[in-house]
């Protein structure tokens, strides 16, 4: 059965990836009245002003149409409600929020300093856009033969400007696992170095090149804390932008409680009980969400609602 989507999963959109091609419904669509465009700023998302109830600032496309050129083009992010929703990256403007039709409509913010009150489609959304414009800023150039790279598509892909050349590039997105090992009524939890004393979570890692992921799992819970693992099953994923991750949720039973720390991340590695667990399992479980999949898989496992 099919797991209710992580936070930053939903975005409420039919991305239309089929019609994406099609440059002419594209630019048709771009002049609609209703049309709207979130706008990303260094990594920071269009913020509504109103700290209780912080919400994704949609602006009319008609208000943006005089900063559009070769430095800010429109990435077509799909449909919501028959509305065309669109980003635009305006990064290589100073102060984005004191032009006309942007003044007054709210603050570029980090949206992982505001998601436990954003509704997660407007989560899903702010992420989406923020993942792809960062994707172009760090993708000028083709890859292959070190040309400038043009965005088509609606900014879905980007393809060499040497005739000679014409190589497409499309968004990458890095595939990390994420992994809850238990032993009986214990799970363990590691510590990383540059973490504040009391902070501890599941182990995770990225996944290599020509690898599975059951056995990039087993490989990182054994560079980690020298444990061998079995029953290994997928649980969830949940896109994590920041820049470009796709975590890809586990759980484990481990085959051993001896715990060697070996990686050099880890300051401290240590089993933790149910019980020990259960207050923050109660927390996440009476708030609305907590926005990362490793405090919903740990607090699946304690509450006891894991398959
Ligand atoms: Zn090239």
């Amino acid at each position: 059965m099919m797991k209710s989507p992580n936070f930053f999963g939903e975005t409420g959109l039919d991305r239309m990836a089929e019609r994406r091609t099609d440059s002419a419904w594209l630019d048709e669509l771009s002049t609609r009245e209703d049309a709207v465009v979130v706008p990303v700023w260094r990594t920071r998302n269009l913020i509504n002003n109103i700290p209780e109830t912080p919400r994704a600032v949609r602006l009319a496309l008609t208000q943006l149409e005089s900063v559009l050129d070769e430095n800010a083009h429109l990435i077509f992010l799909g449909y919501r409600d028959e509305v065309p929703h669109f980003s635009v990256d305006l990064s290589h403007i100073d102060e984005p929020q004191e032009m006309a039709g942007i003044r007054g409509t709210g603050e570029f913010t980090d949206i992982r300093d505001i998601s436990l009150d954003l509704p997660r489609e407007d989560g899903g959304l702010l992420a989406y856009s923020r993942a792809i414009a960062q994707w172009h800023k760090t993708h000028q150039f083709c890859g292959r033969c070190g040309s400038a790279s043009l965005p088509q598509d609606g900014g879905h892909m980007r393809k060499c400007s040497n005739p000679d050349c014409n190589a497409q590039h499309f968004p990458r997105t890095d595939m990390a696992v994420i992994m809850l090992v238990s032993s009986g009524d214990k799970v363990v939890l590691g510590r990383k170095k540059d973490w504040p004393e009391d902070r501890y979570s599941i182990l995770a890692g990225f996944v290599e090149p020509g690898e599975t992921l059951e056995s990039a799992v087993a490989r990182e819970v054994m560079e980690e804390v020298g444990i061998p693992i079995t029953n290994i099953r997928y649980h969830s994923s949940q896109p994590w932008p920041f820049p470009s991750n796709l975590m890809l949720g586990f759980v484990a039973e481990a085959e051993s409680e001896k715990i060697t720390i070996s990686d050099d991340e880890l300051a401290d590695a240590r089993w933790f009980s149910r019980d020990e667990l259960m207050d923050e399992a109660k927390a996440y479980a009476e708030k609305p969400h907590s926005i990362s999949i490793a405090r919903r898989l740990i607090a699946e496992w304690t509450l006891g609602s894991d398959p």
